[in-house]
């Protein structure tokens, strides 16, 4: 193998920095290679994140805004890797280096390449999840039955809550890793990229324990990385020391404070107008979901899944309460009387609708799009953390110097990070909460730009400590194949570090 890349989905600099004296295998490629801190994009979300690493480009220039967002039209879209954007992979196979693509996040429907894809989350019940077709079955009889994901997101809402959960976790991490030694050893391919999902997972929460030396949970982030460590460590062993070897995230995490419901803040203040009292389409199915997860045994969750038709599997998913909240959000607002709206996210993403800008002041629809920014940065700036009376911190990104390429367009107007102190305020867009904070958000943690990295090998020089973009890994990594870049990546290959 040439070349090893383990994606650590969400791992953080800071945590790996704390407990680097427990970590010796990333603490071996930091010391024999170069690493640092890894800033992600905007938005810090799995997908697009992973697709603008694999291809060195911004959201706008392969046209992915998150897993489910909202396009211009007001219909639900959905970010998915496609050969035509451009990823690492896809350049690679065609110069006939032998890929392996596993458990990248947004790769579903796998499509051909020169080796194999295995899709990451997420990915419907019932479908063809491997490129060749018939890896599905030898992946599935070889690890007892192959696993994408966790069904079930929230712990607290489970039969057994967090105590019954962490072994759904370790059991996909195991599986996860099996699947990858499997691969590797059936394909030997030249290059192969995968990423682990359990940091993820146990960051969202259980951060909130972290510093609770009481409770039963306070030691499971660290040992969390100790088992992501032992998985590099043995991915490294098999793949050989004439392999270079790249680690890293995505994005990073930090705590979270409260829950902001945005969508409420902008109707107070008049930029957003709702139809009438909210109305939820498919409540049906978050009823059953909810009583799915408090009724059966966890265990038994991802085999009654995989038992469920489509038409209902897939609506109990947490990806679908996801695309539920969205559809209220276009089925609700009044689209004739509202300025701006926001998707949420772990980046608030503001949108100004355009068409009644145009409708309002055709002449001068530009300005009047920069005055509504100007209007919504000024309220978010009043903002003050409800459990200190503090002001915010907010970290704005506007649309023309984010996005940049063909679809410009689609891209939100305005991204917030919004910061009170070293925590973050998590971003609900949920409609007609009729209140403006929750003190109970959704997760314990979310995603900041702070991801890291570290690659050692025979092409890399030693002992380097250098800050990168999320965009300069597939530069680099293409250069330490012996190809030239594409022209139009955002990234720049990080000569420095290149033998
Ligand atoms: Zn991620």
């Amino acid at each position: 193998m040439k070349t090893l890349v383990i994606g650590i989905d969400s791992a953080s600099p800071f945590l790996i920095q704390k407990w680097i004296d427990r970590l010796p295998n990333i603490r071996s490629i930091f010391e024999t290679g170069a690493h640092g801190v890894l800033k992600s994009i905007v938005p810090p979300e799995s997908v697009p994140a992973w697709q603008c690493f694999a291809t060195g480009k911004n959201p706008a220039k392969i046209g992915i805004f998150g897993f489910t967002y909202i396009g211009r039209d007001r219909h639900l879209k959905f970010g998915k890797t496609t050969p035509e954007i451009g990823c690492l992979w896809d350049i690679c196979s065609q110069r006939g280096i032998r890929v392996g693509v596993f458990n990248v996040p947004g790769t579903y429907p796998p499509y051909p390449v020169n080796g194999f894809m295995v899709s990451g989350f997420p990915v419907p019940t019932h479908k063809i999840w491997s490129y060749p077709n018939d890896l599905m079955r030898r992946l599935d009889s070889a690890v007892g039955g192959y696993e994408i994901d966790v069904p079930l997101t929230k712990p607290k809402n489970m039969k057994g809550g967090e105590k019954a959960y962490l072994p759904q976790v370790q059991r996909l991490h195991d599986k996860t890793l099996r699947a990858a030694e499997l691969l590797m050893e059936w394909y030997n391919p030249d290059l192969f990229l995968m990423t682990f999902q359990a940091i993820d997972l146990v960051h969202h929460d259980f951060w909130k324990y972290m510093d609770d030396q009481d409770s039963p949970y306070s030691n499971v982030l660290r040992d969390w990385y100790i088992n992501m460590d032992a998985a590099i460590g043995d991915l490294r062993k098999l793949a050989g020391r004439e392999t270079n070897v790249l680690v890293l995230s995505d994005h990073g995490s930090a705590p979270v404070s409260s829950a902001l419901f945005i969508n409420q803040y902008l109707e107070s203040n008049g930029l957003l107008t709702i139809k009438g009292p909210v109305k939820h389409k498919g409540e049906t199915y978050t009823k059953l979901r909810k009583w799915v997860l408090k009724t059966l045994p966890p265990g038994a969750i991802a085999t009654v899944y995989k038992m469920t038709p489509d038409f209902i599997g897939h609506r109990l998913t947490e990806s679908a309460a996801i695309e539920r909240t969205l559809q209220n959000l276009i089925d609700n607002i009044d689209w004739d009387k509202t300025l701006a709206f926001s998707t949420g996210g772990h980046q608030a993403h503001i949108y100004v609708t355009y068409d009644l800008v145009d409708k309002l002041h055709p002449i001068e629809a530009s300005q009047t799009r920069s005055s509504v920014v100007e209007k919504l940065c000024n309220l978010i700036d009043q903002l003050t953390d409800p459990k200190t009376g503090k002001k915010l911190s907010p970290i704005f990104h506007f649309k023309e110097d984010t996005f940049t390429g063909p679809f410009q367009y689609d891209a939100p107007d305005l991204c917030v990070e919004l910061y009170t102190e070293n925590e973050k305020i998590q971003v609900n867009p949920k409609l007609g909460t009729k209140q403006l904070w929750s003190s109970s958000p959704h997760f314990s943690s979310i995603h900041t730009r702070e991801g890291f990295w570290g690659m050692t090998g025979p092409s890399i020089r030693q002992g380097l400590e250098l800050d990168a973009g999320l965009l300069d890994l597939a530069p680099t990594l293409l250069k330490s194949l012996g190809i030239t870049p594409p022209i139009d990546c955002d990234g720049h290959a990080l000569d420095q570090i290149l033998i």
